[in-house]
């Protein structure tokens, strides 16, 4: 079956200046239509520059080595009327903060029946028609009244709610949901995780779920990817990996969790610091904080190898267990 997103050996470098910097190292990721895939790891281990990627939204030059396919076709050389294409069609964002992912001058329903116009070419009432349409389907309550709204009139469940119904306005097969809950109320991001479950089921796309927290990776992905330093550690079925976790990675940030069905302990916490993103490592980049770490660990790099049939990680414990 070949895959909806295929991302190998992706590696981003920015420049600013002489000053130069490597924020995602080597990520390897691929996602499987009617799949969702979560990507967590801490703030600035390269989960968001990885699902920019997926739409070509880096500046130019700055994907250093590696592709991204998108159901087949190669992004990081496409040009820019070929990607305005892709987006919408193929592939769609929904940002962490659609306060500012709207243009804040445009009211809702005309920046919707603009993207809808794009994709089937229709235009006036049947455009109109149709947006009120997305709206009603994400659950917004007076659609019509949405529909002449300003962003700012909205409140950001709601607001949330119109970003997933323009990102799903072209009918995109995959999605890049990029914190989508952060900014919301616990009880509001919990619906709006449930509304992008159901939509999912309802039209079989995939998504890239980026998230830093496990907990909300677990209720929604079939399968996660856990990144540190720009690097995927661990990838494979949620529950495998949650459950079971491969890599001392995971495993650290598991024990950060807090957990009400155990009794109360300390939180453990990790300490040290994630290398900079312009520092060369020769060795493992956790190896700094990794209680496990070995002298192989400071100098040669961990691959990423299976652990089992559906798993990978990226740790020399696995090898050293053969
Ligand atoms: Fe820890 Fe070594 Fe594994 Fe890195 S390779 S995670 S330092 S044990």
């Amino acid at each position: 079956m070949s895959a909806l997103l295929e991302i190998e050996g992706l590696s981003v470098t920015i420049r600013r200046g002489r000053h130069e910097s490597t924020p995602v190292r080597s990520v390897d990721l691929r996602v499987d239509a009617g799949e969702v895939a979560g990507v967590v790891g801490e703030t600035g281990c390269g989960k968001t520059l990885t699902g920019l990627a997926t739409l070509g939204l880096l500046p130019p030059g700055s994907v250093a080595r590696g592709s991204v396919r998108v159901a087949g076709r190669e992004v990081t050389t496409m040009d820019e009327r070929t990607l305005r294409e892709l987006r919408g069609r193929e592939v769609a964002m929904v940002f962490q903060n659609a306060a500012t992912a709207f243009d804040p001058v445009t009211t809702i329903g005309r920046q919707l029946t603009r993207v809808i116009g794009m994709r089937d070419r229709s235009r006036g009432g049947a455009a109109t028609a149709a947006a009120v349409e997305r709206l009603r389907s994400v659950g917004l309550p007076e659609p019509d009244r949405v529909m002449g709204s300003y962003p700012h009139q909205l409140s950001g469940g709601m607001l949330q709610r119109a970003m997933i119904a323009l990102a799903l306005s072209a009918r995109p097969r995959l999605i890049v949901a990029d914190e989508p809950t952060t900014a919301l109320d616990v009880t509001v991001a919990r619906r709006v995780r449930r509304l992008l479950l159901t939509l999912q089921q309802e039209h079989g796309f995939g998504v890239v779920f980026i998230t830093h927290d496990l907990a909300e990776a677990r209720d929604l992905c079939t399968s996660v990817n856990v990144l540190y330093a720009g690097t995927v550690v661990e990838s494979g079925p949620v529950e495998q990996v949650l459950d079971g976790p491969a890599h001392p990675y995971t495993r650290a940030l598991l024990a950060a969790l807090p957990r009400l069905d155990a009794p109360a302990r300390r939180l453990a916490s990790l300490a040290g610091t994630v290398p900079r993103s312009d520092a060369a490592v020769a060795g493992c980049l956790f190896a700094n904080r990794c209680a496990e770490a070995f002298e192989r660990c400071r100098h040669e790099r961990p691959r990423s190898r299976a652990v089992d049939d559906d798993r990978t990680a990226a740790c020399h414990l696995w090898e050293e267990a053969r």
